[in-house]
């Protein structure tokens, strides 16, 4: 199969520019971004950070998503509902585990089509049609799709609602769900120039725009997303009636009333921004994904159709998440209460959520806005999410991902291979083979150089197309040369970007800041230095071009340092470190002891960088001294001289668990002094498992460190989902037969946020030959929250304890610290 010439660009952005261009028919264009993207199978990448990357997504990502959609039953449910579909009694009729699963699926034949547009793979393809077949077998005669309630109309899953549509705005997911059939019936469509998905996907537009819209039924998307795919389909099929659904979803949006039996979200109207009218709101608020999808199909409701309002609010909101939501990694979404934005200046580090599904919808929305206004400070956010939390939600093997991407950790985070809600594999799969669509954009005659990596792009202009080669070592050097090759020798603009880290603003905001300046970036013209005039963060280089003609773009990329305004409290007297457009962390493999929440890096100390071709697939480094504080046996704080190194942070995690900080203390003042080691700090440790094999870190439990609270979630260990069982226990190994008389336990609650509470009761035992035997007390065993429950017992020489324990009824139960003496 010969790659197509996609027509659109990534995630649907397909841009026709406003200018009183004729279609080749003759008749008007029609409106839309009045910037155009160069769609990303006309840009080659061969550079060395992202198409390794994209072949790894090839060759491991998608495979593997694929398989996890068989294996957990999410292509299965396709074939049963067809089954129910023909009359098939014999149907196994219990609901998914969630209503949305199927739309995983949706999102690895999205990737898998944009891959296969690149590089084509016969037996992909074939795989592909195989399970469209399925997906069309189960859509109901007049389009409906939703397996759940196909396969058991009368006991569909509990969010689905007793009938079509009613619990839309809260839970069930049935827009959502076509939102990403949608997607990846136009990508598919595009790809392969088949229309088999796409005919399903116009069926199911087809009953909405029958069943919704003025003069019909109301409803909007309580998890959004339909919204920026109807724009998409109607792009490609030319009906303005899935566009003018688009605008309704959005506009009919807001607090109720709403029809007898239909409800919002019980979580609250703030949590899938329903609190305002669209067009009324401001502050990004609620669930970080469904908010920057929504607000990825205001922009383009507001591009395609004008609508003023829509589009100033788009740019109200974007100005106050830069103001004070916005992670230095570029994630957005502090709270994993409600998966939600915090307050303003509210980003803590260890519990921050960051779904990888947000930074995904973070550089969708960014680059909308773009592609609206013109301006590189949208790239500027766009590329600081894409380096930093985006990448790192997915490990360097492409197999295993992160759900949260949190900034600090103390060894509790871990990649997985899946999840019971498993959006976000599916979401790295479908992005990764567009990044290349991110690099270059036109509007009108004029270019747009907006990302930075090596390889070719031929670009369409009205003048005639041009060829653009870029070399360099982008991200981990600043030089770029582009040479510009139009057919012939003719006059047109480039405009280059001249990222903000080079112009000393990390963010377009005063969130952050540089402690000091860099050297000004420079650009040269065959040689010839060009005035560093800038427009919206573009230098525009007007000229005649002739064949063989380079730019010579030079960023320099020293060290930075990296403050916070002073109104986040997380990152009081801390310091960051950034290099380019990536952002560093220090990781337990690379510092003294394998701690690094205990360093303090002085901010008179020098940094310095190179590149290790041997280690996370060759990446920079930055190095340097810093001081390491640990408490001796009187608890009196010991500050050592010690070498410093950190990683970039989207490849932490790969080495296995272990602590990592962005934001490392400037001052001993916030540093957390290593705590001098114990019999429980240096013993083993090991608890009952969970019955999916998965779970938390149980060295969390003997990690020295002192809890805030019973609620604290920082660093805890619970038996999460288990509920009211009896037979749960935890055992602690010494390093050598040790002398030991008390125990401090210090459990783990979190009431009103999840469902774990200090155990019923609760018992103690020690190794005795190959026997556990119960240590001789009188008690109590507390269950205290919020306290440590010490239990003396009479001395015994052993090799290791025992807890077993009873939780409540109804309810998980966990530990924060366990202390022995
Ligand atoms: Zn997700």
């Amino acid at each position: 199969m010969k790659p197509r010439d996609l027509a659109i660009a990534v995630c649907g952005t397909l841009a026709f520019s406003l200018t009183a261009v004729q279609s080749q028919s003759g008749a008007p264009a029609k409106p839309d971004y009045p910037i155009k993207p160069v769609t990303f199978t006309k840009v080659h990448l061969n550079d060395v950070f992202w198409a390794p990357r994209i072949e790894i997504n090839r060759t491991a990502s998608i495979p593997s998503a694929f398989e996890q959609c068989e294996l957990t039953g999410r292509v299965n449910l396709f074939d049963r509902a067809a089954a129910v579909l023909r009359a098939d009694t014999s149907v196994d009729t219990r609901p998914p585990g969630y209503p949305f699963d199927e739309s995983d699926l949706y999102k690895v034949i999205e990737g898998a089509s944009y891959s296969l547009s690149v590089t084509p793979d016969p037996k992909l393809d074939a795989y592909v049609d195989g399970l469209i077949a399925k997906i069309a077998a189960a859509q109901e005669p007049d389009g409906y799709i939703y397996t759940t309630r196909t396969i058991d109309p009368k006991n569909p899953h509990r969010w689905a609602g007793p009938e079509r549509w009613v619990f839309e705005r809260d839970d069930s997911h049935e827009l959502y769900d076509l939102g990403h059939l949608f997607e990846a019936a136009v990508a598919h469509h595009l790809a392969t120039g088949k229309r088999t998905l796409l005919n399903v996907a116009i069926r199911a537009a087809d009953l909405l725009v029958a069943t919704f819209g003025p003069g019909k039924r109301t409803t909007w998307p309580g998890h959004q997303i339909t919204e920026m795919a109807l724009v998409r389909l109607y792009r490609v099929t030319g009906t303005e009636a899935y566009l003018s659904l688009a605008k309704f979803l959005l506009d009919e949006r807001g607090p109720g009333p709403y029809p007898e039996g239909e409800r919002a979200n019980p979580r609250g109207l703030n949590y899938n921004q329903a609190h305002l009218k669209v067009v009324e709101q401001s502050e990004p608020v609620g669930h970080a994904v469904r908010a920057v999808y929504m607000y990825s199909g205001m922009a383009d409701v507001a591009a395609v159709t004008g609508d003023a309002a829509m589009r100033a609010a788009g740019k109200r909101i974007w100005d106050y998440l830069i103001e004070s939501k916005l992670y230095l990694t570029g994630g957005i979404g502090a709270s994993g209460s409600g998966e939600a934005f915090g307050q303003p200046y509210e980003l803590p580090n260890m519990t921050a959520y960051n779904e990888t599904c947000a930074s995904v919808g973070m550089d969708f929305w960014n680059h909308r806005l773009f592609l609206l206004e013109g301006d590189a400070k949208y790239i500027d956010v766009m590329e600081r999410t894409l380096f930093n939390g985006l990448v790192s939600g997915v490990s360097l093997d492409g197999k295993t991902f992160f759900y949260p991407n949190p900034l600090e950790s103390n060894g509790q985070h871990a990649r997985q291979e899946w999840f019971g809600v498993a959006c976000c594999p599916g979401n790295i799969t479908r992005f990764m083979p567009s990044v290349p669509g991110y690099l270059y954009a036109t509007r009108g005659d004029a270019v747009f150089v907006n990302l930075f990596a090596a390889g070719s792009a031929d670009v369409d202009l009205p003048g005639g197309a041009i060829r653009i080669v870029q070399e360099t070592r982008y991200p981990w050097d600043g030089a770029v040369k582009i040479a510009v090759t139009p057919a012939r020798a003719r006059r047109f603009a480039i405009n280059v970007r001249i990222p903000g880290w080079a112009r000393n603003e990390p963010v377009p905001s005063d969130l952050y800041r540089f402690t000091d300046a860099a050297p000004a970036a420079t650009v040269r013209v065959n040689g010839q230095a060009v005035p560093l005039a800038l427009d919206k963060g573009y230098v525009t280089i007007d000229r005649t071009w002739s064949p063989g003609d380079t730019i010579a773009l030079d960023l320099p990329m020293p060290v930075r340092r990296v403050v916070s305004n002073y109104q986040v409290m997380a990152n009081r007297e801390r310091v960051a470190l950034q290099r380019g457009p990536i952002v560093f962390a220090a990781e337990w493999p690379d510092n003294p002891n394998g701690k690094v929440r205990n360093i303090v890096l002085p901010d008179a100390n020098a940094l310095s960088s190179d590149f290790r071709a041997d280690l996370l697939n060759g990446v920079q480094v930055i190095r340097g001294r810093a001081v390491g504080l640990a408490l001796d046996e009187t608890g009196a704080v010991r500050r050592t001289e010690q070498p410093f190194m950190a990683i970039p942070y989207a490849t932490w995690a790969n080495r296995g668990r272990g602590q990592m900080a962005v934001w490392l203390a400037r001052t001993d003042a916030v540093a957390r002094p290593t705590p001098f080691p114990t019999v429980a700090t240096t013993a083993a440790i090991a608890a009952s498992p969970l019955p999916n094999g998965r779970g938390k870190n149980p060295r969390n439990m003997i990690d020295g460190e002192e809890p805030a609270g019973s609620s604290d979630s920082s660093a805890y260990f619970d038996w999460w989902p288990v509920q009211g069982s009896a037979n749960e226990w935890i055992e602690m190994t010494f390093a050598k037969p040790s002398a030991v008389s008390s125990v401090e336990l210090y459990w783990f609650d979190d009431t009103g946020r999840g469902g774990v509470r200090v155990p019923a009761s609760w018992r103690l035992l020690h190794k005795s030959g190959d026997r556990w035997l119960p240590v001789e007390t009188a008690g109590p065993f507390g269950v205290a929250r919020n306290a440590w429950n010490a239990v003396s017992f009479a001395p015994v020489t052993t090799t290791g304890l025992r807890i077993e324990l009873t939780m409540q009824p109804g309810f998980s139960a966990g530990v924060q610290e366990w202390k022995v003496k």
